[in-house]
C-alpha cells in the first residue's frame, strides 16, 4: 500500500523531541462514499464486520461509533503546551476520520470494515506512528514516551491519557516529565 498522508486524513507532524502524542478517534471526517459502521454479526462463532450484516449483535461484536470527545484538540492543545514551554516540538499524529466512518483503534477489520480507503487511513495513521517512533528511536538512546490520547462518549468532565514508553529502559511514573521527556538544559538524572 502506498501512503497518501492527506491532512483532512491523518495529521503528522514531526518533532525534535522524545515525545509521541496520539489521538486516533476524535477526529471530524466523514467522507460521503464511505458508509457508517454499525455492530458486527456473529458467523460462525466469530464477528464478522461487514456492511449490512444481519443480524447485527450489539452484545458480543459491539462497534463503538462515537467519537472521543475533543481528544484530537486536547492532543493539539498538549502539543501546544509543551511546545512552547520547552521551545521543542513533540511529534504529533491524529486520526482525523470520524470513528462512524473508521476507528484507528480497532483492528482492521472493525476498524474499516473492508473499505480500501478507511483501510489506507488506517494503514496511513498507524504508519505515521510507526515513522515518529523510529525517529525517536533513534536519535534517543533512552527511548520515548506515547502518549494516545482518550476519551469518553459520555458527559464526564474527564479524559483518559494512555502512555506507554517504548524503551523497557524507562517506566511511567509521577516524575515523568523530567526523566522521559529530554528538555534543553534540565538536569541531568542519574536514575
Ligand atoms: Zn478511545
Amino acid at each position: 500500500m502506498t501512503l497518501s498522508f492527506r491532512a483532512q486524513d491523518v495529521t503528522y507532524v514531526p518533532g525534535d523531541l522524545n515525545l509521541i502524542i496520539t489521538a486516533p478517534h476524535g477526529g471530524y471526517t466523514t467522507p460521503a462514499n464511505v458508509p457508517d459502521r454499525h455492530h458486527g454479526c456473529v458467523v460462525n462463532n466469530t464477528c464478522v464486520f461487514q456492511y449490512g450484516c444481519t443480524p447485527q449483535d450489539a452484545t458480543n461484536c459491539r462497534v463503538v461509533t462515537l467519537r472521543d470527545q475533543y481528544t484530537k484538540e486536547i492532543a493539539e492543545l498538549f502539543f501546544d503546551i509543551v511546545k512552547n514551554k520547552t521551545g521543542r516540538t513533540p511529534y504529533l499524529v491524529t486520526c482525523n476520520w470520524a470513528r462512524i466512518k473508521l476507528d484507528a483503534n480497532r483492528e482492521i477489520n472493525e476498524a474499516a470494515f473492508g473499505n480500501n480507503e478507511s483501510q489506507r487511513v488506517h494503514y496511513d495513521f498507524h504508519q505515521r506512528i510507526k515513522q515518529a517512533r523510529e525517529a525517536v528511536e533513534s536519535q534517543y538512546s533512552q527511548g520515548g514516551l506515547l502518549i494516545d490520547v482518550h476519551g469518553h462518549a459520555h458527559a464526564n468532565n474527564w479524559f483518559e491519557l494512555v502512555s506507554f514508553s517504548f524503551s523497557i529502559h524507562f517506566s511511567f511514573r509521577s516524575h515523568w516529565w523530567s526523566t522521559h521527556i529530554q528538555i534543553p538544559n534540565a538536569h541531568s538524572h542519574s536514575r
